[in-house]
Order: structure tokens, then C-alpha cells, then sequence
């Protein structure tokens, strides 16, 4: 039997790898190494309905138990990769050594520690994967406050699942507003008030110093002003690094935080490719080399990388796009962030429903939308065809979007 192509990493880039290879008539076996013991799932729920109890481990699992051997996958759970030999083309991993015929690494990244006096206190606690998530959420449980260090992502999903709870949160963001790389000012700020008219306690501009604890317990936060909050229960979400111990051992050639890939997503080595969170690429809309952390960034390099082995066309590239639910609110972001954009606002923020666009030389760059799905799918397409729209139109909320093509 021919050697098996060996995807490292089973979340959503991994898998989807896998699916889109078989589905494409990708022949030969497959085997999708997981560090990780669950079978493979759903991340965007853990820091919301899996964290409130609303959904179950078994209700956010990326595909059944019984999918993977049904397509002849071979799913092989809790075994780490530890070394590569590109040389002899096999792999070392703590379940024995592999031949590969092409190595797809989709490793993804880790939380970003917080080393600082008093980090090894229990009950300071980090959200990547789901035994992340089954501590947290015991922890969760049992306390009616909590210290969230960072408002990025993990950090405000979290509040509004504490607050939701009824807890009492408190938020400390480093930079002067919240989900600064991500989003515009003017949405910073309404979500900054969107969770303070829920209760939440958000700190700007607010410098974390140390956790203090008693008898290895966490007790409280201590901010550089001084000022003490109590809690025993605080979540490090300050962005993510991308695991790069593998590419590094390989000795594959890294920028901008991951391991950088072409178009395709071939590595600097033959027949190694890369995926996911921890592939750096360039971005035809950002016109640089940069690692993007989202589901449809994973889902849409697996599905290039399954065209490229399988000899079919490669799906051309969309618009970036992302989400987020707090509350009971759909954020959600077509493109990216840019400088120097004409910004206008469709809607009125008052009514929680509303949308802020970005335009450059009267094409759309960036959608960023509040409860208005519409806006959102009318927006990837716009900005992955560089549609000119008539920016007056586009400011009307009573114009559906796409009648502001010109
Ligand atoms: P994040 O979204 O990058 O936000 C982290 C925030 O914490 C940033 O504003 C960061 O500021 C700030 N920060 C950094 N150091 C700090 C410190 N010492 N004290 C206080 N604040 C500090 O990262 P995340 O929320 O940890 O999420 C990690 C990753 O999970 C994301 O990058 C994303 O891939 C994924 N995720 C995505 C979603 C989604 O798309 N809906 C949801 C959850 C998680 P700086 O920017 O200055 O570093």
C-alpha cells in the first residue's frame, strides 16, 4: 500500500483538508493525526453555548464518529508528531513512526501565556480547545465573578456568556479600545457600550500587573494603577501564537508569525504544505504576508490545497470574513481592517442593527455589521469582485446593498 498523506491538526483546517481531498477523488489513504483525544470539533462554541451549557461536546463535533471511517480516514486521536524526517519522508509521532507521501501541517496556534508573577495560581484560566473549555466551564460554574484579561475575541465572548449568567465581569484591555486590529473605532466603541449596558465592567487603556493568590489559589488582579479586583476566577485571552515547533524542526522558511506559503499553500520544502492558523500567505486584499485566524481561512486553504493535489482548478480567492455572537447579537466582518477608507454608516447603531462599510476609491474594502446578515453575504461578494458601488446608496439602509452597484 502506498504511504498514507498525513495531515497534522484535526480542527477545521485539518478536517476540512481531509473532506475536501475525498470528495475531490483524492485516492490514496489519509491519515489526521490529533493531538487532542475529542474527536475533532466546532471551536466557535466554546467560549458561548458550550461555556453557557446550551450545547454539549457531542452537539459541536465537526463530523460524526462514524464519518471518518466512512471515508476511509484515518483518524488517529491523542498522538503528538514529534519529529520529521524529510529525508526518509516518515514521521516520529508518540503512537510509532509513519511514512508520508505529501505532509499537510494544520497545527494551529496556542493562547499567548501571560507570564507574570502568580500566572501558576489555580484558577487562571486560557480558552484554545476543548480541555481548555471543560475546565473553564467547571470553573465557570462555580464562582459569580470573574477578571477577563484582554477584550479581544475569547475576552468579550466570554463576558457575554458570564454576564448572560448573571456574573459579575470585569474586562481589562491593554489598548485604548476594544477588538483594536480588528474593528473600525466607532464599533469599538458601541460594543464597549453594548457590554457596559449589560453590567460588564470594561477597562481601557488598563495595564494588568500580577495575579495575587492564597495558598495557590487565585484571590485577585492587580492592575499597574494599583488597584486590587477581587476574583477566583480570570481568563488570559491576549491573542494567539501559531505552533511552529514542527516547521521549525523541519526547518521550513517562517514569516509574520507562521509558516509562509504560496498561493497553493506549498511550504518551502517539497511535497509539505500548510494550512490554517498556522500558515502565513499573502493576501491579495491586504496586499501582504500575514497569518489569519478565522474558520473561513482554514476551510478555504484546505479546499486549495485539496484542488492543487487533485489536479482540479483552484478556487479563486474571497473576501475574508468573520463572526462574532455576543448577547443576542450577530457581529459579523467581511474583509479586513484597512487604513485610510471613506467610513459610512448604513443604519442607525441606536437600533442594534446597522452596518459601517469601508471604501476606497469607491470600492467596498470592509463590512462590518450588526444584525444585518444581508449586508454581510451582499458585502463578500462585493469586495471579492471590487464591485464599484455609489457610496451615497450605500449609506441608505432602506436600499438594499446590491442596488448600489453602479
Ligand atoms: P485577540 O482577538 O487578538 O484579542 C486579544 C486582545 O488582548 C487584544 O486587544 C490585545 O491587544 C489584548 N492584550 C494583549 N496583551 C494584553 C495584556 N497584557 N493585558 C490586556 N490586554 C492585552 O485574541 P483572543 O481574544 O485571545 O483570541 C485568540 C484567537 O482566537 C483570535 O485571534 C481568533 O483566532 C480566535 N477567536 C476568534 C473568534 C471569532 O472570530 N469570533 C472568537 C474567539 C477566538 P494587542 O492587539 O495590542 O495585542
Amino acid at each position: 500500500m502506498s504511504a498514507p498523506l498525513v495531515i497534522v491538526g484535526a480542527s477545521h483546517a485539518g478536517v476540512q483538508a481531509a473532506v475536501s481531498l475525498r470528495q475531490s477523488g483524492w485516492q490514496e489513504p489519509i491519515t489526521l493525526i490529533s493531538a487532542e483525544t475529542d474527536l475533532p470539533y466546532h471551536r466557535p462554541p466554546l467560549s458561548k453555548a458550550y461555556l453557557a451549557g446550551e450545547k454539549t461536546a457531542d452537539q459541536i463535533l465537526l463530523r460524526g464518529e462514524d464519518f471518518y471511517a466512512a471515508q476511509d480516514i484515518d483518524l488517529q486521536l491523542g498522538v503528538t508528531v514529534e519529529e520529521v524526517s524529510t529525508q526518509d519522508r516518515k514521521i516520529r509521532t508518540t503512537g510509532g513512526d509513519l511514512p508520508y507521501s505529501r505532509l499537510v501541517l494544520a497545527t494551529g496556534a496556542s493562547a499567548r501565556p501571560l507570564p507574570t508573577e502568580g500566572a501558576d495560581l489555580d484558577g487562571i484560566h486560557m480558552l484554545r480547545d476543548m480541555a481548555d473549555a471543560r475546565k473553564l466551564k467547571t470553573a465557570f460554574e462555580a464562582v459569580d465573578r470573574l477578571v477577563i484579561i484582554g477584550g479581544g475575541f475569547i475576552g468579550l465572548e466570554v463576558a457575554a456568556s458570564a454576564a448572560k449568567a448573571g456574573k459579575q465581569v470585569t474586562v481589562i484591555e491593554v489598548q485604548e479600545r476594544l477588538l483594536a486590529r480588528a474593528l473600525p473605532p466607532m464599533l469599538s466603541e458601541w460594543i464597549a457600550g453594548h457590554h457596559r449596558s449589560k453590567g460588564v465592567d470594561i477597562r481601557l487603556a488598563e495595564p494588568f500587573d500580577r495575579f495575587e493568590g492564597e495558598n495557590g489559589k487565585l484571590t485577585g488582579v492587580r492592575l499597574k494603577s494599583g488597584e486590587r479586583l477581587p476574583a477566583e476566577l480570570a481568563l488570559v485571552g491576549i491573542g494567539s501564537l501559531a505552533n511552529l515547533q514542527l516547521a521549525e524542526q523541519i526547518g521550513l522558511e517562517c514569516q509574520a508569525g507562521g509558516i509562509k506559503v504560496d498561493d497553493v499553500c506549498r511550504t518551502s520544502a517539497l511535497d509539505i504544505f500548510a494550512i490554517g492558523d498556522c500558515a502565513s500567505q499573502y493576501n491579495v486584499f491586504a496586499r501582504e504576508i500575514m497569518r489569519v485566524e478565522s474558520v473561513q481561512n482554514a476551510s478555504d486553504q484546505a479546499r486549495v490545497l485539496a484542488a492543487l493535489l487533485t489536479d482540479k482548478p483552484i478556487p479563486a480567492p474571497g473576501a475574508n470574513w468573520f463572526w462574532t455572537d455576543q448577547y443576542d447579537l450577530k457581529f459579523q466582518m467581511a474583509g479586513l481592517l484597512e487604513a485610510d477608507c471613506e467610513e459610512i454608516v448604513r443604519g442607525d447603531p441606536d437600533t442594534g442593527a446597522f452596518s459601517i462599510l469601508l471604501m476606497k476609491n469607491g470600492v467596498l474594502r470592509a463590512l462590518f455589521s450588526v444584525n444585518k446578515p444581508a449586508d454581510h453575504m451582499a458585502a463578500r461578494k462585493f469586495i471579492a469582485a471590487a464591485t464599484p458601488l455609489n457610496a451615497q446608496l450605500c449609506g441608505d439602509a432602506a436600499t438594499p446593498l446590491p442596488k448600489a452597484v453602479l
